[in-house]
């Protein structure tokens, strides 16, 4: 028997090129009850992309009214585009309790923990090496190399910021990874604050018991 709970928000963020992406869809892919929130961004579409899918792929003035109407539930700006997570299919999936998952950087994450601290499990990717690194962001060769060498720059200072996640995974192999993620997804799913349902099961189990 299913005992109801809370949705979780479930934020992974990495340097990218650490695998996050991949993670990401292995996780919606075999996790039921997982939600990916698709962001908005100003950032041109890369090949093999779908808007709506990947993103929603805005102009500046549309994202801007976005967070003029308080339409998103957080947003930042990374390198040099805007990226922001729309309110309503969030907060639509955790009250059907369901969880969400948010590919977003540092920033996103710190706007999220102080809005819904409680509801918030963070995990952040380090990639096993920075040549292991920059070998993904060059086979990922979707980007220029000026664009690579800013991403590999920018690593750094996103790494700086890992031990404001509550938990690490260093992904030396990506099957790995995934069921370390996947534990901790499950674990959190089990933690008795999120389990609402709880007190009237166990005063069910009471009743039955004959208290
Ligand atoms: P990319 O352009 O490679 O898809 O993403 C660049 C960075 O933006 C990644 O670190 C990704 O996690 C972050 N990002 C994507 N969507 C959002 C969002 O909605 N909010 C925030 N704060 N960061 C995001």
């Amino acid at each position: 028997m299913s005992v109801e709970r809370r949705g979780l928000m479930f934020v992974l963020s990495s340097p990218s090129g650490a695998g996050k992406t991949t993670l990401s869809r292995l996780l919606i892919e075999q996790m039921p009850g997982l939600k990916m929130s698709v962001s908005a961004t100003t950032r041109p579409m890369r090949p093999g992309e779908v808007n709506g899918r990947d993103y929603l792929f805005v102009d500046p003035a549309r994202f801007k009214e976005m967070v003029d109407r308080n339409e998103l539930l957080e947003w930042a700006t990374v390198f040099d585009n805007s990226y922001g997570t729309p309110r309503d299919p969030v907060e639509a999936a955790l009250s059907a309790g369901q969880d969400v998952l948010f590919d977003i950087d540092w920033q996103g994450t710190q706007q999220l923990r102080e809005k819904a601290r409680a509801d918030v499990v963070s995990v952040f990717i380090l990639p096993p090496s920075a040549a292991d690194l920059e070998k993904r962001l060059h086979t990922r060769a979707q980007d220029s190399d000026a664009i690579i060498r800013s991403r590999m720059s920018r690593a750094t200072h996103e790494l700086s910021h890992w031990a404001e996640y509550d938990y690490i995974v260093i992904n030396h192999a990506v099957d790995d990874a995934f069921a370390e993620v996947q534990s901790i997804l499950k674990a959190e799913r089990l933690k008795r604050e999120r389990r609402t349902g709880l007190t009237t099961f166990v005063r069910e189990l009471q009743r039955q018991l004959g208290n």
